[in-house]
């Protein structure tokens, strides 16, 4: 019974509130292509789609494709922050492009030979390399870097060199970026011990090296991804309300931010998307739990 003379609180939807009021709601009625309400990144990464995407261009201001293919599609907010971050490094540290493998193709779904990469949400990024002498060159391919920080190029008969000051700045960027919401870094421990050593080593901020201790892994299964990096991005409490499956781990700083952002929808809005007849196939849930679902095969 609510204290004489205080008026019960009013309802006030957060982003937050809506979050978990939504999640909750996607236990009986999961995402499905079939459901009109359903758009952008609906399903989970491993078995989601994409609609309503947006492709990276095949080149920009610090980026090009690794490969000429259908297979640069994401969330519009995703493929922003990559061209984002890539611009950025080439602006602060000029001479260098980033190398883009695979995302999503235009409508999602099974990628070979990912297990991932369905919905929008996941990106393969080689790494920025030099040669031995330092000299910032565009990655070859998937080019396997050890503790040592050298890779051998096949194909260039030469060794190249990991381009630790670059790849820093990549993940810090990522992580810092409020819209590109990067639930996780997959990439090898030995890269991982190389970033943060010299993260430390430049007195990068320590929230900064939290998010990235928080988000970087070497996944198991899922290849070691001493190759390149594949970046995830968390679905946001709107994507969610459209279809966008979350799984894994909530990062505490981009809950954080939803808990600050105002709800632009109305109530009656969000509750139709979310208690509305959805219909449509029930997308069956990942038997293998989180961090199975959050892998993918070798390149
Ligand atoms: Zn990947």
């Amino acid at each position: 019974m609510p204290a004489r003379g205080r008026p019960p609180r009013a309802w006030t939807p957060t982003v937050f509130g809506l979050t978990v009021l939504v999640a909750a709601a996607g236990c009986a009625r999961a995402p499905s292509p079939l459901a009109p309400q359903a758009s952008g990144s609906i399903g989970s990464p491993n078995h989601g789609v994409l609609t309503q995407g947006a492709e990276l261009p095949k080149t920009g201001p610090g980026w090009v494709w690794l490969r000429n293919d259908d297979r640069h599609h994401g969330i519009p907010r995703f493929v922003r922050a990559i061209e984002r971050a890539a611009t950025k490094i080439a602006e602060e540290r000029p001479g260098a492009v980033l190398s883009v493998g695979d995302l999503s193709t235009r409508s999602g779904g099974a990628l070979m030979p990912h297990l991932s990469h369905r919905s929008g949400r996941d990106a393969d990024l080689l790494f920025y390399v030099t040669t031995l002498d330092g000299a910032p060159v565009t990655s070859p391919g998937f080019v396997h870097f050890g503790p040592d920080g050298l890779a051998w190029d096949p194909d260039g008969k030469r060794f190249l060199r990991f381009d630790v000051e670059r790849q820093w700045l990549l993940v810090k960027t990522l992580v810092e970026d409020p819209e590109a919401r990067i639930q996780w870094v997959f990439v090898s421990r030995d890269v991982e011990a190389m970033l943060l050593e010299w993260a430390r080593a430049r007195g990068e901020p320590a929230d900064t090296i939290a998010r990235a201790m928080d988000v970087m892994l070497q996944p198991k299964p899922g290849g070691v991804h001493d190759d390149h990096v594949h970046i995830r991005t968390a679905c946001s409490p709107s994507e969610i309300v459209r279809g966008c499956e979350p799984t894994g781990p909530m990062r505490a700083w981009i809950a954080a931010t939803d808990a600050k952002t105002e709800v632009t929808e109305t109530t009656s809005e969000l509750l139709l998307a979310i208690l509305g007849p959805m219909g449509g196939a029930r997308v069956p849930p990942d038997p293998k739990g989180v961090l199975a679902s959050d892998v993918e095969a070798e390149p």
